[in-house]
């Protein structure tokens, strides 16, 4: 079994680790297959942040009064840039996270790119705020328009495991919607942040609205605390936690996504080869570094030997290796740490009586961990409690799908999950019990990649929507203007109070509310004196 000898912890963050004060360390674009640091950054200390703030609150109440028309233009040419220079942009990301080349395309370019044409299509009729009738018989003269205004600088924090479209997602409805933005990306994966950042600028934002601080915790913490209107945090639930109780002290909203240990059900009617190549991939892409892929599944009895054969012809076929080779299926692990963590993770595990049912070959190399699959896992392990952010995945025989959904439900966590069956409406009614943010039937994780479906966790994974309406709306105040269509008429409620009012207010309850049809237009006459008895002042 690999074993790497480095100890870390799962819980804790890179703030944590690290003595209070300013940064002072550079922050280094490594390749992990190799160790290998081919680019330094400065880190940004509270006065670069405030700084940074002073700029960003400079710039963007001009890039604000641009009409939604002319900012969708500008994402427009922010998609074209980086269709431009996607395979540089792929390659760098690539390099710099470890993750293949293939991953860094499709899951990083491409998806960021089907986001900024979504995000362009869908602004103008966003943005389009029509006058509108208003609820209820009283409110009869008045009309709506919902203005989505800027919030203003929305503060960006990112993790590395997408290290280019969980950033580029973020920042694309924040300033789509007019706001500028202070973009932290993980102190592992600087550049693929420093690369967005020259992308806005080629498309031509205008200077500040997109600005790059790169640091460790120590720097998103400054960013936190910095006065900036929003945060929309991505990365650990420690760090998620932190983040929450900065903006509740400030009273700032944040948007938190956070990690999961998402349950795939298996169901007894599954093409069960279908369901472990689908698991194996949503499992194990990207290292097992994705925070809504699978990391528990619950088999019933009867798929449950066959399902464990077909994972073993899966796992076993994985191709294992350094990222910039076009075959490898999976790369090392973020930084050896990780590796470290999880090979405890499988240790306490196997201690406990889990079985290793299948193994991928891997390199011998620090960093690496081969995809593996155990069974014979039970609660009280490591897998099951925690999350595993990397290629671990315990396999459960379940007497059925109740205990499935039971057991699925028990987790902390509530990012996704999906049910594996033939069987449509039986696969939709696990769903509906399942206690989680999103569920997927017959895949997993392409949800994060569809431009227009909500996205978020529940329990501890995370609080608030991205992507789709729900991203945009997240980075503005809604904001109703209501008007009267009289602009002199008294409203019938003001003051001029008494008996006569009184009994116009009881004729009015009776029309509006009475539950017969006699009671209702009992009420008929009191309205209309209560309505048109007064235009002036009493
Ligand atoms: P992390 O929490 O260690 O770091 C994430 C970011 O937060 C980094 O930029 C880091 O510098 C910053 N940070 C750390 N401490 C901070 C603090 N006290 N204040 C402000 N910022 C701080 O997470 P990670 O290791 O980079 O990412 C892995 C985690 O992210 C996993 O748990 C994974 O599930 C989760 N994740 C969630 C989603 C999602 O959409 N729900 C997506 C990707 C990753």
């Amino acid at each position: 079994m690999h074993t790497p000898n480095v100890t870390a912890s799962a819980d804790r963050t890179v703030a944590d680790t690290l003595p209070p004060g300013p940064p002072r360390r550079p922050v280094e674009s490594r390749d992990p297959a190799t160790g290998e640091v081919f680019q330094r950054y400065d880190s940004a200390d509270a006065a670069a942040v405030a700084a940074a703030l002073a700029r960003a609150r400079a710039a963007q109440p001009a890039w604000a009064a641009r009409s939604p028309a002319e900012r969708a233009a500008v994402v427009r040419r922010f998609h074209d840039v980086l269709y431009r220079r996607r395979d540089e942009v792929a390659a760098l990301i690539s390099r710099e996270s470890g993750k293949p080349i293939v991953d860094a395309t499709a899951a990083d370019v491409t998806v960021t790119l089907d986001f900024a044409q979504w995000t362009a299509d869908t602004l103008p009729r966003f943005s389009r705020a029509p006058w509108q009738g208003v609820a209820g018989m009283a409110m009869w003269r008045k009309r709506v328009r919902y203005e989505r205004t800027p919030l203003g600088v929305i503060g960006i924090i990112s993790p590395w495991n997408y290290p280019f479209f969980l950033p580029a997602t973020c920042v694309l409805p924040a300033v789509a919607t007019g706001n500028a933005v202070l973009l932290k990306p993980s102190e592992f994966t600087p550049g693929s942040g420093a690369v967005l950042e020259s992308l806005w600028r080629e498309a031509g934002l205008p200077d500040g609205i997109v600005q790059v601080i790169q640091g460790d915790g120590i720097t998103g913490a400054a960013l936190t605390r910095a006065g900036v209107d929003k945060m929309l945090f991505t990365g650990s639930a420690a760090a998620g936690r932190k983040v929450a109780i900065a903006c509740a002290e400030q009273l700032i909203p944040c948007s938190l996504e956070l990690g999961g240990s998402d349950a795939a059900i298996v169901l007894a009617d599954a093409d069960v080869q279908h369901a472990a190549d689908g698991i194996a991939w949503t499992r194990f892409a990207n290292a097992g570094q994705t925070c809504v892929a699978p990391k528990r599944v619950y088999v019933e009895a009867a798929a449950y030997d066959a399902f464990v054969q077909a994972m073993q012809r899966a796992v076993q076929a994985i191709r294992v290796g350094a990222g910039n080779a076009v075959d490898t299926e999976v790369g090392p692990l973020i930084r050896p740490q990780a590796a470290a963590t999880i090979a405890e993770q499988l240790a306490d595990a196997v201690a406990l009586g889990a079985t290793v049912a299948a193994q991928s070959a891997a390199p011998a190399q620090d960093g690496f961990h081969p995809p593996t699959v155990l069974t014979d896992v039970t609660d009280r392990m490591r897998v099951m409690r925690e999350e595993t952010f990397g290629p671990l995945l315990p396999v459960v025989k379940v007497r059925d799908a109740d205990e499935a959904i039971t057991r699925a439900n028990t987790s902390e966590f509530g990012l996704s999950a999906s049910v594996w069956t033939r069987d449509h409406t039986r696969g939709i009614a696990v769903a509906q019990r399942l206690q989680t943010g999103s569920v997927q039937i017959n895949d997993a994780i392409s949800i994060v990649g569809m431009a227009s479906v909500p996205y978020g966790g529940t329990k501890t994974s995370g609080l608030g929507k991205m992507h789709g309406m729900a991203g945009l709306e997240a980075c503005v105040r809604n904001m109703p203007i209501v008007d009267d269509r009289f602009a002199t008429w008294h409203q019938p409620w003001w003051f001029g109070y008494g008996t006569a009012r009184l009994e116009q207010v009881r004729a009015f309850q009776r029309l509006a509310h009475g539950v017969s049809l006699g009671e209702r237009l009992s009420g008929l006459m009191g309205t209309i004196r209560l309505v048109f008895g007064r235009k002036g002042s009493r």
